[in-house]
């Protein structure tokens, strides 16, 4: 096979073993930077023109989106649909996984479980707000947050109203949600492949910092996933409809819930974390449907 990996930098640890287990396996694995490819639209005859040639003879695509360019680099993998390659992750499912709210609420119809949140154009009822999550402390998000930024725990009433109208008057949109205490500063991460999953590790956030992310500090260990979790992780994956989905969750007292699902996962640490081959269960997930 030929197959296309997305990706804005070869030297990316990710993107390295991908290319690293297509390889390994007899197949030729180009990096393609999105933000080369000119899209050429004309009836019948999609095409992408990458620097100075146009691409050809790819059998799939493994996109790498970063979330700072969504638009662009789902037009190009939606362009690889047209062309009739295969990819691992498809354009719609990307678009959808990447707007936390629609994704809530597409995981919300699928009956996964996640800790109650409240989208709000509306700013002067913060009572109601507060009390719709369960009371304080509770969380509140920014939308477009990534890597823990803009996460923001509020302990009282009066701190939540001032940070909520802090956002509003940035112009920024946030959700507010239930705090989950017992999850005591981790979180799941599942690493789903093809409706399995493959890896999963569990982050547990530095001394009183109630987020887990490695971004911000947090370290990664193997975690066994109870049965509930791990039917929990592949139907948040599915009901994004993605083939590839990094899911988050916390532990709570009423089960497993989701808060995010991410469509350009990682490799580094859950390879490191669990010890095993991820890259190569995504390239065999390609060849199945290919
Ligand atoms: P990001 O997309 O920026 O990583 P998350 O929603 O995943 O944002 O939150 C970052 C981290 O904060 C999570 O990994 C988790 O450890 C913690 N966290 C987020 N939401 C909650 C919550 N409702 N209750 C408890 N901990 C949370
Ligand atoms: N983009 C990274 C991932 O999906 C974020 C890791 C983190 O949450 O710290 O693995």
């Amino acid at each position: 096979m030929k197959i296309a990996i997305l990706s804005r930098n070869p030297k990316l640890y990710s993107t390295k073993r991908l290319v690293e287990a297509a390889e390994k396996k007899g197949h030729e694995a180009v990096v393609i930077d999105h933000l080369k490819c000119n899209i050429e639209i004309e009836k019948r005859k999609p095409k992408i023109y990458y620097i100075d040639h146009y691409l050809e003879g790819f059998d799939a695509v493994i996109p790498r989106i970063g979330a700072s360019v969504t638009f662009y680099g789902t037009a190009v993998v939606r362009q690889f649909e047209m062309m009739k390659v295969f990819t691992a992750v498809e354009s719609v499912a990307l678009v959808r996984s990447r707007d936390k709210l629609r994704s809530l609420q597409i995981l919300s119809r699928a009956s996964v479980g996640m800790p109650k949140t409240v989208f709000t154009n509306y700013s002067k009822d913060v009572d109601h707000l507060v009390d719709a999550v369960g009371g304080t402390p509770l969380v509140l998000k920014l939308l477009e947050g990534t890597q823990g930024l803009g996460v923001v725990l509020a302990e009282s009433k009066n701190a939540a109203k001032s940070i909520i109208e802090a956002f509003n008057g940035l112009q920024a949109r946030v959700v507010v949600q239930e705090f989950i205490e017992e999850s005591g500063g981790a979180d799941i991460r599942a690493f789903v492949v093809d409706g399995v999953v493959v890896g999963a590790m569990k982050r547990q956030g530095k001394e009183g910092e109630f987020r887990s992310n490695l971004h911000r500090g947090g370290t990664a260990s193997l975690v066994e996933l109870t049965d509930e979790e791990e039917i929990t992780a592949v139907k948040a994956a599915r009901a994004l409809g993605l083939g590839v989905a990094g899911v988050d969750m916390v532990q709570s007292n009423r089960g497993p819930l989701v808060l995010e699902v991410n469509s350009s996962p990682g490799l580094e640490g859950i390879e490191r974390a669990t010890g095993k081959n991820i890259a190569r269960e995504i390239i065999k997930f390609v060849e199945r449907h290919v």
